[in-house]
């Protein structure tokens, strides 16, 4: 066994638990392997332990794995980081998955470039619910994801799954769960506007508990899985 299918089992074992104890089913919840920084090869291994679904923050270093592995049936690729305009093409060609859409002409640009043979691009807008000033994320004021739901919604090449967010580096669990149920609220008070979305994309590996305590759907999992990123 590869140290990266061991690491998987921990992980998933760590999951059954925490969502067992919050009277949480773990099909109710999705991993993302962040393979951010990592190589082909650790995706690779990765694949091989049944991981389906992995995440990437750098266009620029994502098309070539994504392309290393296109073989690779049911590989399924979620872009995670800040999105600059000038990439939109290119993420809107070769992801399935944007969890980082924070301003409407981002939304617009990536269903402008969704290839009409590919089907809609999932799309989650990212909240800044660490209300740090260097965070991406638009703030978490229920106007303002609305109206950027809307936008993301006029198209039929994009489609709006939920919402995500990225706590700050804290290892205090009070304060990682104020983070995620901010987003969780903002995630109901979408639905009660008619909003047909079911993702809540929370967590990291030092905050997987939390999240999942607070109705993580979604999982953004790197180090834990591959061990420490070199640089970032
Ligand atoms: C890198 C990254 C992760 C994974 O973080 P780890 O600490 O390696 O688990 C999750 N989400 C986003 C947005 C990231 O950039």
């Amino acid at each position: 066994m590869t140290e990266v299918a061991e690491a998987l089992d921990k992980i998933w074992a760590n999951i059954n638990t925490i969502a067992a104890s919050v009277a949480r089913s773990r099909n109710s919840i999705k991993l993302i392997a962040v393979s951010k920084t990592f190589s082909v090869d650790s995706i690779y291994q990765a694949y091989c332990a049944d991981q389906r679904v992995f995440g990437e923050s750098y266009v620029q270093e994502a098309i070539p794995k994504i392309n290393a592995l296109s073989h690779l049936s049911n590989i399924e690729w979620h872009m995670i980081g800040p999105i600059q305009s000038n990439k939109a093409k290119s993420i809107a060609e070769n992801f399935s998955w944007v969890h980082s859409v924070d301003r409407p002409k981002v939304a617009q640009l990536l269903s402008k470039f969704r290839p009409m043979s590919l089907p809609p691009l999932n799309v989650c807008i990212q909240v800044n619910i660490s209300g740090e000033l260097s965070k991406h994320g638009i703030d978490p004021k229920f106007d303002a994801v609305l109206e950027l739901a809307r936008a993301i919604t006029l198209s039929s090449s994009t489609q709006l799954r939920g919402l995500m967010g990225i706590a700050a580096p804290d290892i205090d669990e009070t304060h990682q769960r104020l983070q995620f149920s901010l987003l969780r609220k903002l995630f109901h008070q979408l639905k009660q506007h008619g909003y047909n979305i079911d993702t809540l994309s929370m967590g990291m590996s030092r905050d997987m508990k939390s999240a999942i305590i607070e109705g993580a759907t979604i999982l953004r999992i790197g180090t834990a899985i591959f061990g420490n990123r070199v640089s970032i």
